[in-house]
Order: C-alpha cells, then sequence, then structure tokens
C-alpha cells in the first residue's frame, strides 16, 4: 500500500486540491533527496521526497505544541525550488508543484514562518519586499535622463524589485540603462504604477496575494501597450513566460542576456576595455535549469577581452547548485553552517575564479552574504556590471 494512504484524507484532498496531485507519480526512490542541494549542506536533513512531507504535514497540522510545531513549519520552508530534483526524477515528478500545495496549504491556516508573513505583508501593502515607497520605483534612474515606456518604443525594461530599491544591486539596472542607451535600443521604463511580479509569493505559498499583485501587474502592462518586457531578473522571466499567460497576459520577456548577446552578435555594443580576471558563471535556476538558457550570458562574457571564462561541467549549466534564495529562502535565516550559498562559494573558490558573475539578483545577495561570512576574496558581479566596464 502506498504510504500515502496512511495520512488523513483531509489532507490528502488538501494536497491534491492545492496543486499538488504529481506526488501520486511518485514512487519514493529517494533520489530527489540525494540531489538536492540540502543534502551538500550536511549537517542539514531534507528528506524533500513527498512521503516524509506528507508525514510531516499531518504533524504540523495534528502539533498542539508550539516550538514543535514552529520548528516543523520551518522544515517544510527549506525547499528553494531549484527544479533539480524535477530535472532527474526518473517519474518527472515536480517537487517544486507538491512544496508549493503543501504551503498554500499552510498559508490557508495562516502558518507561514514569521519571516515570510512579514515580507508578504510588505508585498501586499506597498508591492515590494523592501516595504519602501511604490513611487519611488524608478528613483534607481534618478539623473540618468530615461523616459517611461510610451507606444512606439520597442522594450518596456522591468528592472525587479532589488535593483530598484537595494542601494548595492541598483547599479545592475543602471549598468543595463547604460548598454542599451550605448547600443541606442528604443526602450523606456515600465512606471511606478505596478508591483512586484510576485514570483517568490507563489513559491512560498501565499497564492492569493501572488494572484492580486500580479493581476495588477498584468493590467498596468496592457494599458501601458507593452509587447516587448525587458527584464533583469531570471525571477520575473520565468513569471512573466509560465505563470502571466494564466491571467490573460499577452506580453513576452526577454531577459538582458538574450538581448546583450544580440546586441554583441549585431556589433550594435563592442567591448573593448580588458577584463583580466577568472570569472565563474553561476547559472541562475531559474534562468538555466528553468528556462534553458545557458549560452547567452557565456556568449557576453567570452566576448570581453582578457577575461578567462572557468568552468566546471561538474557543477555548471544544468548542474549548477542553487543560491539558497528562491521560494523565500532570501528572507529566511538559517545559521551560517546551514546555508546552501556556502556550498556553491565554496566550490567556485575552489575553480580559481576571481569574481563570481551571474545574472540575477537574488543570487548575487546571496553569494555577497556568503562570501563575507566565509571571508573569502570573491567579487560578486552581475553580467551586465562586467558588460558595461568592458565598453
Ligand atoms: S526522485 Fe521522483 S520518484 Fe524518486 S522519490 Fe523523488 S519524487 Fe519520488
Ligand atoms: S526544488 Fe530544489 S530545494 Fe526543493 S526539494 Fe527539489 S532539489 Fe530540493
Amino acid at each position: 500500500m502506498n504510504n500515502l494512504e496512511s495520512i488523513s484524507s483531509e489532507i490528502r484532498e488538501a494536497i491534491i486540491e492545492s496543486g499538488g496531485k504529481e506526488a501520486f507519480e511518485c514512487y519514493e526512490c529517494g533520489m530527489c533527496m540525494s540531489l538536492c542541494p540540502w543534502f551538500q549542506v550536511g549537517n542539514v536533513q531534507f528528506p524533500c521526497y513527498r512521503t516524509p512531507q506528507n508525514v510531516r504535514l499531518g504533524a504540523v497540522m495534528a502539533s498542539e505544541e508550539k516550538e514543535e510545531l514552529a520548528k516543523e513549519i520551518a522544515e517544510l520552508f527549506r525547499c528553494v525550488a531549484c527544479d533539480n530534483c524535477k530535472a532527474f526524477c526518473p517519474r518527472h515528478v515536480d517537487m517544486g508543484d507538491i512544496m508549493r500545495a503543501v504551503r498554500r496549504i499552510l498559508a490557508e491556516y495562516d502558518s507561514l514562518p514569521k519571516e515570510l508573513k512579514d515580507v508578504a505583508s510588505k508585498f501586499y501593502n506597498v508591492g515590494n519586499p523592501q516595504g519602501d515607497a511604490p513611487e519611488k520605483r524608478n528613483d534607481w534612474a534618478t539623473g540618468l535622463d530615461l523616459p517611461i515606456y510610451k507606444s512606439g518604443m520597442e522594450y518596456g525594461y522591468w528592472a525587479c524589485c532589488l535593483p530598484a530599491y537595494d542601494a548595492r544591486l541598483k547599479n545592475i539596472a543602471i549598468s543595463t540603462a547604460k548598454i542599451l542607451n550605448t547600443a541606442k535600443v528604443s526602450f523606456g521604463l515600465v512606471d511606478t504604477n505596478v508591483w512586484c511580479c510576485s514570483e517568490t509569493l507563489r513559491n512560498f505559498g501565499a497564492e492569493k496575494v501572488f494572484k492580486e499583485l500580479a493581476q495588477r501587474n498584468v493590467t498596468a502592462i496592457k494599458e501601458a501597450g507593452i509587447n516587448k518586457i525587458l527584464v533583469t531578473s531570471p525571477h520575473c522571466y520565468t513569471t512573466f513566460k509560465n505563470e502571466y499567460p494564466e491571467l490573460g497576459a499577452e506580453f513576452k520577456p526577454t531577459h538582458t542576456v538574450q538581448l546583450f548577446a544580440e546586441l554583441i552578435k549585431e556589433k550594435r555594443i563592442v567591448p573593448q576595455k580588458p577584463i583580466k580576471k577568472k570569472v565563474f558563471y553561476h547559472d541562475p535556476c531559474t534562468l538555466g535549469r528553468q528556462n534553458g538558457i545557458y549560452d547567452e550570458p557565456r556568449t557576453v562574457l567570452q566576448s570581453i577581452p582578457g577575461l578567462k571564462l572557468v568552468e566546471n561541467p561538474i557543477f555548471s549549466r544544468e548542474y549548477s547548485v542553487c543560491c539558497g534564495g528562491g521560494a523565500g529562502g532570501l528572507w529566511q535565516d538559517w545559521p551560517k553552517e546551514e546555508r546552501i550559498a556556502s556550498v556553491r562559494v565554496k566550490q567556485v573558490k575552489d575553480t580559481g575564479a576571481e569574481i563570481l558573475a551571474t545574472a540575477c539578483p537574488y543570487c548575487i545577495l546571496m553569494f555577497d552574504d556568503s562570501i563575507k561570512t566565509m571571508n573569502l576574496d570573491i567579487e560578486v558581479k552581475d553580467v551586465s556590471e562586467l558588460l558595461v566596464d568592458a565598453l
């Protein structure tokens, strides 16, 4: 008998209704657990495959002991939606969907971990995880003289909440704008009436808030007449491409690395200034494994004179290890010896790289933090920041 039979029918029904139907395809081989980045952390037990999760959910629902309950709930939020398990599961089980389903149930019971509840209310109240004023969304562009998108322009540029509001990350948006201007790309900023794409909300279970914010964005983008939307974050990219169509979105996203690679190919930008550094490119899960964009960022980096791209086929491209920032991981404060980002940084260090390049603001924050904690001398840069320095 399938172990799933042993959990209460109430929980079983709830998981199916919340989108975790694929759990029934699992035959419990355990491969996903050994591929999960938490397995590499070493001192963390995270049996992600479905039966333990269902049992754990049952334990959460049944528990009356507050501390134990909080611990059990926190464990269910370890999954960072990296899709490594899905990519290699012999039954193609989508663990991300199962985790979402479980978390949606917990959200219905008002049982999100405190950090995620706090961040969800910031999203709900002002439309960004930092809790900053919506009208300041384009303040990063002050002094750059960039227009708001209007009809006839080619791209609407969507900077993502993290570069829009974060002091370190706004340099990514600024670098992108400079590159686009150098290449004479026709673009305007998406106006400040949009809120976060809300990918992370959906992944950590706050489905109702996701739908509300996403619907608002779909309406605003349609009203602005934007058909081609250029994004900095792969989280926005995957949400616009794979999630928003169910809400009636008709616009197509382009990630900046895709456009940069095209501009280089067409010689609309020519990197000339050398960067004599060894660079490791980290494939963000949402760009690589989830959307197959592996070559474009490498094309951009390889076009920079003097730059030496160091790779390790064991943990590059589809074998990339997550930064740990997905599905709410960015806001969860795991002890420093329990961080996936540190596993990744250690791999990068072993390649001898001086710069860890990536194309995702979440990854940059996670790696910056781990590198600081590990006291290493590795710079973390977005592809746009390296490219602008080479022009
Ligand atoms: S790898 Fe797939 S089939 Fe095997 S336990 Fe994990 S989800 Fe189930
Ligand atoms: S999606 Fe990633 S973090 Fe979540 S269970 Fe699968 S491998 Fe682990």
